[in-house]
């Protein structure tokens, strides 16, 4: 295949031949220079992850070790780099812009960092994800500064199970900002819950509960193997049990009609009509085949998928002296490098360097 030089920097992964053992089923052809984000299985690209730190105020488990290296802040991609990245991705095509991290909510500069993006013409869906502990006082500035939605994270109702997961306290400060969200009159809030045998699966009928009385959409992640513990297949709980003990309690989920092909979660509702369920089967029924994401560093890597093994650096062509050229032929060619999927269930599986929260959720 003849394509332009890709710079691949930084990454002790580039020795690996992957390219061959991910490629197999890849069509022959030549990476198209104009048109949308295509990658060479003809998937088009409309969705940025962008974090904007590794750091955090918690530790959850499953995410990221209780003794963490983070970046120091030279290495963080300032807001107007960020800006940067997110312009050319938009004139590319990307239209779906989510801030996350590490914590996003950490970042100091964060309200001013949502009003830049937000005079972004093109973006149609700007989001963010977050632990919820420093919301309440955020909530009305990211509003006003042009922030759409929010995702909070919510893994139980005891401050007990929360301390176990999270290494951290402050449950009922994730309380308040979930009501702080609401009042503030936030639409289409997500709360996101991932399920572990034995620590808090006796909480999704609690936190469906609480979905239902709020009229929030609770989307139940399946664990995935990029935390720094080694990953526990029989700890995690998958969609298909969430979804049969929520309908021994509610009777049957109904799917939502006109779901979006590209979006990681089923989505269902009750009967009821009471709250809304999102089956995120990342490991049991991967949704590789119709993704449209990429991910942004919060240290200026493009990501062509969470489990990446390799990683694009655009720092390096930000700034006054581009043209955007060389930052487009970058965006371009990780996403045509893009692999057929991410072998979780494969013997093929290699766990990338970063954890979770260095990557951006
Ligand atoms: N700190 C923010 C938060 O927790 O919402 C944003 C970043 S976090 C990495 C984004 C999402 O990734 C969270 O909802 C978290 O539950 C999820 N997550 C982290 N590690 C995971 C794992 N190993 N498997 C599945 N989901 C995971
Ligand atoms: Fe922090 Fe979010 Fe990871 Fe928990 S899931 S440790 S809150 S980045």
């Amino acid at each position: 295949m003849a394509a332009p030089t890709l710079r691949q920097l930084d990454s002790p992964f580039q020795k690996i031949p992957l390219i061959q053992r991910r490629w197999t089923n890849s069509p022959a052809g030549a990476m198209p220079l104009v048109g949308p984000l295509i990658d060479s299985f003809g998937r088009i690209h409309k969705s940025l992850r962008v974090s904007l730190t590794d750091r955090c105020n918690l530790r959850c488990t499953y995410c990221m070790p209780e003794e963490a290296a983070f970046l120091s802040g030279e290495h963080l991609l300032t807001g107007r780099q960020i800006g940067e990245v997110v312009e050319v991705g938009v004139a590319l095509g990307l239209d779906k812009i989510r801030l996350t991290g590490g914590e996003p909510l950490l970042r100091k500069d964060l309200v001013d960092i949502v009003n830049q993006l937000g005079q972004i013409k093109g973006i149609r869906d700007l989001s963010l994800t977050t632990n919820g502990i420093l919301l309440k006082d955020l909530v009305r500035p990211l509003l006003l500064a042009g922030l759409n939605r929010l995702t909070i994270s919510l893994d139980t109702l005891i401050e007990n199970t929360f301390s176990r997961l999270s290494r951290r306290q402050g449950l009922d400060r994730v309380l308040e900002g979930i009501a702080a969200a609401k009042d503030a009159g936030f639409q289409g809030t997500k709360l996101n819950a991932v399920i572990l045998k034995g620590i808090n699966e006796t909480e999704i009928i609690p936190l469906a509960a609480f979905a239902r009385e709020n009229n929030l959409t609770l989307r139940f992640i399946e664990s995935m193997p990029i935390g720094a513990d080694p990953w526990d297949r029989q700890a995690m709980v998958s969609g298909q049990e969430i979804k049969k003990i929520l309908e021994d309690m509610w009777g049957p989920l109904i799917p939502e009609p006109n779901q979006n092909p590209h979006a990681p979660a089923m989505d269902f509702h009750f009967a009821d009509r009471l709250g809304r369920i999102g089956l995120i089967m990342s490991v049991t029924r991967p949704f590789c085949g119709q993704c449209d994401r990429l991910r942004l560093t919060a240290d200026g890597k493009l990501r062509n998928c969470l489990f990446s093994l390799q990683e694009t650096d655009l720092r390096d062509c930000l700034g006054s002296s581009s043209d955007g050229n060389e930052l487009k032929l970058r965006f371009r060619q990780s996403v045509w490098e893009k692999w057929e999927g991410h072998e979780i269930n494969s013997a093929r599986f290699l766990k990338p360097e970063r954890t979770m929260h260095a990557i951006g959720g």
